[in-house]
């Protein structure tokens, strides 16, 4: 017998929403189901205000892949915001990424080549650190003391909840240093945030598609199994295989939300909290995302958090334990008939918004090639 949809999509963040969008494009009949009360995954905007409120964290949307930037362009146009992070310590305040303006407030150095100097002597005192062994003698090797623990250390610890020599060395790798007065944080040649908040995008994606909302799959299984030909799954691998190799850490969030009466708080979107004795690691200022005038704020405060079962699974714990086990959950996958894997739970992995985009687009190019 025809089942009644082509494809059961799990899940209606980013990566569901544009596999769904491509599959019904296609002429395929498409059924989205999300255990949230709202679509769009991590990147759910609530409104508070006029003020678009990113209720899972902030998200910038910057990427170097031309493609993708007119895919989410023509769905709603997006704004010209530049994410130039600030980062308190000690109650100072220091440019970010690590630039000519963090050079000068750390140590008065006004010319790239001062910079480059004071860099080099930094690094000079840690030339007998061979191939770092963690976190801690890789950041004194590339940037030295002052930057290590004024703006790494604190914050850091508190992100992943251990200490910096018990954390690879990967994690900083791609710290950027730049030797111009530019807090851009971001790289990429293209980058801003969608004009209403991410809620026009999602909307848009999933115009004309069944979302059924408050719906977990994995307590409906069988009966949403029999609804579909083909499950599109963007949940937790190892929930889908019911723990079986044992389970997957990840990092948890605790947002904290807070109305002000007053028109602007700190003068920018973000501003790092870099010192390990502030609980919170940032807070985040929405209406700069769009430029608002409003009269009144909305702030969130970010604070990590250990996962446990009930928490939501931010970020992975790439670790080598947990890249192991994720191979072994990767593999049972890869034998699934009529099951896909697709975006950052399924893949365990962190990946940007872009990223996910991308994957999606190849996901049903291949399908419906
Ligand atoms: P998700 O958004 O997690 O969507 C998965 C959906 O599946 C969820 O809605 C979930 O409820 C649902 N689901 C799971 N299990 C089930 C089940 N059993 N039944 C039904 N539904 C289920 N990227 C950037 O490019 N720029 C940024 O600034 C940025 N900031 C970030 C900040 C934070 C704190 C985090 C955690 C991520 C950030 N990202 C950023 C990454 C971005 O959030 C992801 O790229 C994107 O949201 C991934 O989409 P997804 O669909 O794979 O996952
Ligand atoms: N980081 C840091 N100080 C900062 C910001 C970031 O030491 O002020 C380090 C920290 O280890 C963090 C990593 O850089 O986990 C990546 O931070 P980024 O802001 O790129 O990622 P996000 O946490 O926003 O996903």
């Amino acid at each position: 017998m025809k089942a009644t949809y082509d494809y059961l999509i799990v899940g209606a963040g980013l990566f569901g929403a544009v596999f769904a969008h491509e599959a019904t494009r296609r002429g395929k009949r498409c059924l989205v189901v999300d255990k949230r009360s709202h679509t769009g995954g991590n990147v759910h905007c609530r409104e508070i205000d006029g003020i678009q409120v990113h209720w899972y964290g902030a998200h910038i949307f910057h990427t170097d892949n031309r493609r993708v930037w007119e895919y989410v362009n023509s769905f709603v146009p997006f704004n010209r915001f530049t994410n130039s992070p600030l980062a308190s310590y000690e109650g100072r305040l220091y440019n970010l990424p690590f630039n000519m303006n963090t050079f000068y407030q750390l140590w008065g150095t006004r010319t790239p080549a001062e910079a480059r100097e004071r860099i080099a002597r930094e690094r000079a005192r840690y030339a007998h650190i061979g191939e770092p062994r963690n976190l801690e003698e890789q950041a004194l090797k590339l940037g030295g003391r002052d930057i290590y623990e004024r703006l790494i250390k604190g914050y850091t610890e508190k992100q992943w909840g251990r200490s910096a020599t018990e954390l690879p060395a990967f994690i900083i790798r791609r710290l950027p240093f730049r030797f111009t007065f530019d807090n851009n944080y971001f790289d990429d040649r293209y980058q801003g945030i969608p004009e209403g908040g991410y809620n026009v995008l999602v909307d848009a994606l999933l115009q004309g598609i069944e979302v059924r909302l408050g719906t977990d799959y994995l307590a409906h299984r069988d009966e949403l199994n029999g609804l579909a030909d083909t499950v599109l799954f963007t949940g937790c691998i190892d929930e889908f295989f019911d723990y079986c190799f044992g389970r997957l850490e990840y990092r948890s969030l605790r947002f904290d939300h807070q109305r002000l009466d007053t028109e602007d708080f700190q003068g920018n979107a973000v501003v790092n909290y870099t010192e390990r004795s502030v609980p919170y690691t940032r807070i985040i200022e929405h209406k700069h995302f769009a430029f608002g005038r409003q009269p009144v704020t909305v702030v969130t405060y970010e604070y990590p958090d250990d996962f446990a079962p009930g928490k939501e699974p931010y970020y992975p714990v790439n670790d080598e334990r947990n890249s192991r086990l994720y191979e072994r959950y990767r593999t049972l996958a890869e034998n699934c008939v009529d099951v896909m894997f697709g975006g950052r739970l399924a893949r365990y992995t962190y990946a940007d918004m872009d990223d996910t985009v991308e994957a999606a687009l190849r996901l049903a190019e291949q399908t419906f090639a």
